[in-house]
């Protein structure tokens, strides 16, 4: 099957990139990440795509235009509803892949995404379904899950980079703020005191 993977970056391309080529499909990476901020952080991880597709011999498109206004714009306007963000940030990037893929001739779409235990995998799949029916191209689905750590490992020997947070400032505050850490945690507290 000729499928294009949405590549969110180089070290969650590898245990797709790997698996999906034992099964026999034919791959072309698809770089399109309007998530990723700041700018510098936004080239050092297209960079590190690129390379991971020379490295492994991979076909790459990539669409390298900087969103970051109308990331925000999206982004602010979808937190309003819990989990809107996340949300958005799948549909825009699946969406995408899903028309490239139809316009292109490709059999079906997938996505590094499904690597990482640390996204919204049930979130994610249900997008990606609803996706392929609205654009009429079949979604590729696998939980990549298992080869975590295989993923890890290999980009580890190609000595790739490997950023610290998920792309967007918000990520990136949650990942470094004790101050936001501390505020979800009395969140937190609070949902289950009205619950209990
Ligand atoms: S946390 Fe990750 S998935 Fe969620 S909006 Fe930010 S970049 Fe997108």
């Amino acid at each position: 099957m000729k499928i294009l993977l949405h590549m969110c970056c180089g070290p969650c391309s590898c245990f797709p990139v790997q698996r999906l080529r034992e099964l026999g499909h034919e791959l072309t990476g698809y770089f399109f990440n309007p998530n990723i901020h700041p700018y510098k952080e936004f080239r050092h991880r297209l960079e590190t795509a690129k390379e991971f597709a020379e490295k492994v011999n991979l076909d790459l498109i990539v669409d390298d235009t900087y969103q970051l206004r109308e990331f925000l714009t999206k982004a602010l306007t979808a937190e309003t509803v819990p989990n809107g963000r996340c949300q958005m940030c799948y549909t825009w990037r699946l969406r995408q892949a899903a028309n490239f893929a139809k316009a292109n001739g490709y059999d079906a779409f997938t996505a590094s995404l499904f690597v990482s235990p640390y996204q919204q995998h049930e979130v994610m799949k249900k997008t990606a379904e609803t996706i392929a029916i609205e654009e009429d191209i079949p979604f590729f689905y696998e939980d990549f899950r298992p080869g975590w750590q295989t993923g890890v490992d290999l980009s580890l020997q190609m000595e790739l980079y490997r950023q610290p947070y998920c792309g967007c400032i918000f990520s990136e505050e949650e990942r470094y703020s004790k101050a936001w850490r501390k505020k979800k945690k009395q969140e937190q507290k609070q949902l289950e005191s009205l619950t209990s």
